[in-house]
């Protein structure tokens, strides 16, 4: 039996897929993202092309935004910086559901009016639904290039959940 707490509400490309009007379907007011190959390449400080612009945008429109990431310090504040989101959690120690929760008070929306943006199901994913945010998974911008081993085991075990998410879109 697949554990439904790793399984996302939404399945987008890339952040930039995610559209004002798809919020409000969703119900979500504020966005809490994680970085690494969701916002930039991992083990980089580089953007994924057009999520500047897309956060721009999503600024303008009133959504509020926070990083949520497991990253250092040294890693989340220059990306905030650069990309303009005020509110920043590290060393979230995601899946707990902690790093989030603190990230809504920040921003000062319930939890429930949240989209959790992540790449990883057995971090972000398990880490919204914990939390009880909206669940939102992003495909990885490209394969990791550190701790290969990690996410090659990972991403394997990514395989049937994303399947069977697809199964269940194709049956709505
Ligand atoms: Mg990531």
């Amino acid at each position: 039996m697949l554990d439904d707490r790793h399984m996302p509400a939404y399945r987008f490309k890339s952040v930039c897929d995610i559209t004002i009007e798809k919020l409000n379907i969703m119900g979500v007011d504020g966005l809490l993202l994680d970085i690494d190959n969701t916002l930039i390449y991992d083990e980089t400080l580089r953007p994924l092309p057009g999520v500047k612009e897309w956060l721009d945008k999503m600024h303008g429109a009133g959504i509020k935004t926070a990083i949520v990431s497991n990253a250092i310090p040294l890693r989340v504040i220059p990306v905030a910086k650069k990309l303009g989101i005020k509110y920043y959690i590290y060393s979230a120690k995601k899946p707990k559901p902690d790093g989030l929760l603190k990230a809504a008070e920040k921003l000062g929306l319930p939890i429930d009016r949240l989209a959790m943006v992540g790449d990883q199901l057995r971090t972000d994913m398990l880490a919204a639904n914990t939390a009880g945010a909206v669940a939102v998974f992003t495909d990885r911008a490209r394969d990791e290039k550190l701790f290969k081993f990690y996410f090659k085991k990972a991403r394997a075990g990514e395989k049937e959940f994303l399947e069977e998410f697809e199964r269940r879109r194709r049956e709505k």
